[in-house]
């Protein structure tokens, strides 16, 4: 097969994933023989659940498509979807259940204070991580862009912050959870709900004081840890606190 030229911009955040040999945009790619678009993606640093339309000579194709002969590519990301026009997304945009890596111990608490599903082990290794991601149909987070690069990942998001607050942010806009933050509604132990427990029902677990100076409680049915409203409740309400701000200072851009 006579060689041929793919020429590809990347939009938006994407330029993130670049590696340093391709900071100049348009990145070229000399290929020789029949290729798929996601693979040329992938091979610039780009994983493909971060690509949410490609546009090959101004028509938008799906990750399947095949490149053959000399090619102009355009590459848009999730985010600011609105300011990319095209008829045809790859991604989903609303995911509520998540698997996170062995690194992302802090957003992963951040999820679930905020009450979302965020299944996490800090042993769990990278078969493990996707097992659980098919098999529960959750999106993969992690900074392992290789991992996200897996075949069989459908949905996932690599974190650009290195902050757990800051990649909370990002994932709360990538997936557009903000409306559905529920804080204080599930275990930050172990993912489970927390539902409400009559005094009654824990008050052998309490230590003395906590005895005296509370009288509501959140049972986890999944672990057993009992929630109050004690000095580490003023450190998660802190915690959201910033967050919101965050969310909030940024609204409109
Ligand atoms: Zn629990």
């Amino acid at each position: 097969m006579k060689p041929f030229t793919i020429r590809l911009n990347f939009f938006g955040d994407l330029g993130f994933f670049l590696g340093s040999k391709f900071r100049s945009q348009p990145v070229e790619r000399r290929l020789s023989e029949r290729t798929s678009i996601k693979d040329v993606i992938e091979s610039c640093g780009v994983p493909h659940p971060e690509v949410d339309a490609i546009l090959v000579n101004g028509q938008a194709v799906g990750f399947d498509h095949t490149l053959v002969r000399d090619t102009e590519v355009k590459v848009f990301p999730v985010a600011n979807r609105d300011t990319f026009t095209t008829e045809k997304h790859l991604q989903e945009i609303e995911i509520i259940r998540f698997v996170a890596d062995g690194h992302l111990g802090k957003l992963t608490r951040n999820l679930r204070l905020l009450g979302f599903d965020a299944a996490y082990s800090a042993r769990a290794d990278d078969r493990e991580l996707l097992d659980i991601m098919a098999r529960e149909n959750r999106a993969l987070l992690t900074r392992d862009r290789r991992l996200l690069m897996h075949s069989i990942v459908r949905h996932g998001y690599c974190p650009r912050s290195q902050t757990g607050d800051q990649q909370t942010i990002e994932v709360l806009r990538r997936f557009n959870l903000i409306e559905l933050i529920a804080p204080f509604t599930r275990c930050l132990r172990c993912n489970a709900q927390l539902q409400d427990a009559a005094k009654a029902q824990v008050i052998q677990d309490l230590e003395p004081l906590t005895k005296i100076y509370y009288d509501q409680f959140r049972r986890c049915y999944g672990c057993g840890q009992i929630y109050w409203a004690g000095s580490h409740f003023q450190k998660l309400e802190k915690t959201i606190e910033r967050i919101q701000a965050c969310l909030v200072g940024k609204r409109g851009d």
